[in-house]
């Protein structure tokens, strides 16, 4: 469980779905005496890219109708806004947020949030995902909306009719950076039908380590998060895996594009030499 921190807390404001509740704990050098924040970070949709959003108001108005200032009110159940506006366009942005305190635990809930959220669209993700432009956006929107079950069956889908062709981006790869048979040849059993524990053994140690980021394997959390079931999973559990599907492909994506690009570059040019 995360602990309550300013920094915990501002990570939350910014990054968390609608209605997708987080709970954390009380820290033991800081005690949480409100939800305010002096700034945060969002994407502005008058300028086109993320700006700082500075807070409009250093008073929270908890149900009720408390407005008091001094002393700042600690966390207390009840509902919480937030008012933030773009530091260069002052473009303004609402956040509602839903406090359950139990003892030493915060539950927090974004129950509102003015304008939408974008959704973050990734092109070169939207050009990999082309044929299955349908399920990619409603994967969006359900992970936007913290909606789990239905994201991580549209990302296992969409995986699923994509590993191929992810498999002969990371071979092609290997065969212009490094080519190293042994891997290629396990590479090539991933696209057979052997069972998942199996693929997913394989993937653990079928990627070269140029496109393994501190041992994070996105090949390997790719299998993993494909053998997952959805039934007697939570919403929150699969909300994960929805996440860990599209963030490893991303990766991988926007890896392999950008090292075939450097290297056509490279070839054109020293061609010409
Ligand atoms: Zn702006």
């Amino acid at each position: 469980m995360t602990e309550i921190t300013p920094k915990s807390l501002r990570e939350f404001i910014e990054t968390k779905q609608l209605y997708c509740a987080e709970e954390f704990t009380e820290g033991l050098l800081w005690k949480p005496s409100n939800l305010w924040f002096s700034e945060i970070d969002a994407f502005c949709p008058r300028c086109k890219k993320e700006k700082t959003y500075l807070n409009t108001e250093e008073v929270i108005r908890s149900r009720g109708g408390m407005t008091s200032s001094t002393p700042k009110p600690r966390i207390k159940s009840g509902i919480h806004h937030f008012d933030f506006k773009c530091v260069s366009c002052f473009q303004k942005v609402c956040i509602w947020v839903d406090a359950k305190v139990k003892e030493s635990t915060y539950v927090l809930e974004k129950i509102g949030e003015i304008p939408r959220k974008r959704l973050d669209r990734d092109t070169a993700l939207q050009k990999f995902f082309s044929d299955d432009q349908e399920c990619y956006e409603r994967a969006l929107v359900c992970l936007s909306h913290g909606y789990g079950i239905a994201a991580y069956a549209y990302m296992r889908r969409i995986a699923e009719n994509h590993i191929d062709s992810l498999l002969s981006l990371v071979t092609k790869e290997v065969e212009a950076s490094n080519p190293d048979p042994e891997l290629i040849e396990k590479i090539e059993t991933l696209h057979g039908n052997s069972p998942m524990s199996e693929k997913i053994r394989i993937a653990n140690i079928a990627i070269p380590s140029s496109l393994n980021p501190d041992g994070l394997n996105p090949l390997g959390k790719i299998y993993k998060a494909l053998s997952e079931g959805i039934h007697s999973r939570s919403e929150s559990e699969c909300l994960e895996s929805a996440t860990n599907l599209m963030e490893s492909i991303r990766y991988l994506i926007s890896e392999l594009t950008e090292r075939s690009k450097n290297r056509n570059q490279y070839l054109k040019i020293t061609q010409k030499i």
